[in-house]
């Protein structure tokens, strides 16, 4: 962590902006939920109408983030229409507001399909069936079934929480060259924490935004999910976070949640350590044979609620997955319907 250089700029106050780097300005909506705030960033374009703006990420759907928009753009963000919104990720604090902003606005939304779609489909998606899904996925690793029980009647929280989805987007193709200002900003995916994650480069004036692919002090949720319960997402976490080993050591990186800061090698570095450790931790608990929620009390030293349990059960999963996958545990015939996990 001390490897990590801290960039001078200061967080704005909500409803402000801050200059952070050249053309790139920084906006940051306080939340409810840790980690308390999600960082967004408006990004100074120009088209054929004169300078706009284009907007990563638009916030978590509560009023507090929709009074702080209100008031950047009457405020700081005046006199430039905002053209554009790129979407990171269709998780609620980063995407839950981009329909109402896009309203607002006028802006368009730009994201990958693979956001776009998993957004739909959450959205969509008849509670019943989806919930069932998850709680007997969950009941395969192990959780008592009270616990899942629960989740089985919550009903749709995604649909509950984000309001309201866009029905049309303009894709963005991984890797694709977004003209932005002047500067050519590549977007490049990431797997493991969502479906098709984009953070958009700069490599004029060295400049990542990062989304949730390098946080600075925490390691990202990386859940298997229960439409896909085979999936390796540590894995395609770890693959993913290396690909970003290329970028120029003096690459500032803005990440969505935290400060800026320079030194991406060093934080790939920790991340791809936190991962290992976690790893190393899990398969010494599985001297003996052990199924997911068998872990949870070793891996996670508080009480987790049902929210908290749906998290840990997906990411404990996910490096169980992993462990099974590259040969460090061996996943056992499956016993009254229950998966087990041990040493081989
Ligand atoms: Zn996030």
């Amino acid at each position: 962590m001390s490897a990590l250089e801290a960039h001078p700029a200061v967080a704005p106050q909500s409803g402000r902006i801050a200059a952070v780097v050249r053309g790139v300005h920084w906006l940051r909506m306080p939340v409810a939920f840790a980690p308390w705030h999600v960082n967004l960033w408006a990004i100074e374009d120009e088209d054929a109408d004169g300078p706009c703006w284009t907007l990563v990420d638009a916030g978590f759907p509560d009023d507090g983030t929709r009074a702080n928009w209100l008031a950047a753009l009457a405020g700081d963000l005046a006199g430039r229409p905002v053209r554009r919104i790129l979407i990171t990720h269709c998780h609620p604090d980063h995407f839950g507001l981009g329909q109402w902003l896009a309203g607002q606005t006028g802006a368009r939304i730009w994201m990958s399909l693979g956001e776009f779609m998993t957004a739909q489909a959450w959205f969509g998606t008849v509670p019943a069936s989806d919930n069932a899904l998850m709680a007997d996925f969950f009941i395969r690793h192990g959780l008592p079934a009270e616990q899942s029980e629960a989740m089985r009647n919550e009903g749709n929280r995604y649909r509950r929480v984000v309001g309201e989805v866009p029905v049309a987007i303009r894709r963005i193709l991984p890797g694709e060259v977004l003209r932005i200002g002047g500067d050519d900003w590549t977007a490049v995916v990431g797997y493991g924490h969502s479906p098709e994650h984009l953070s958009f480069h700069r490599a004029d004036d060295p400049v990542l935004i990062a989304g949730d692919m390098l946080l600075p002090r925490i390691s990202p949720n990386t859940p298997t999910l229960a439409f896909e319960p085979e999936t390796d997402a540590v894995g395609h976490y770890l693959d993913s976070i290396e690909g970003f080993r290329t970028l120029d050591a003096d690459t500032l990186v803005l990440p969505a949640h935290g400060d800026p800061y320079r030194g991406v090698h060093a934080r790939i570095d920790a991340l791809q350590a936190h991962h290992a450790e976690r790893l190393e931790q899990i398969v010494a608990l599985c001297a003996q044979p052990r199924t997911a929620a068998d872990l949870l009390p070793s891996l996670f030293k508080r009480a987790l609620d049902s929210f908290q349990t749906r998290f840990a059960m997906g990411e404990v999963i996910a490096h169980l997955n992993h462990l099974g996958r590259t040969g460090r545990l061996h996943r056992l015939p499956e016993h009254g319907g229950v998966i087990r996990y041990t040493q081989p």
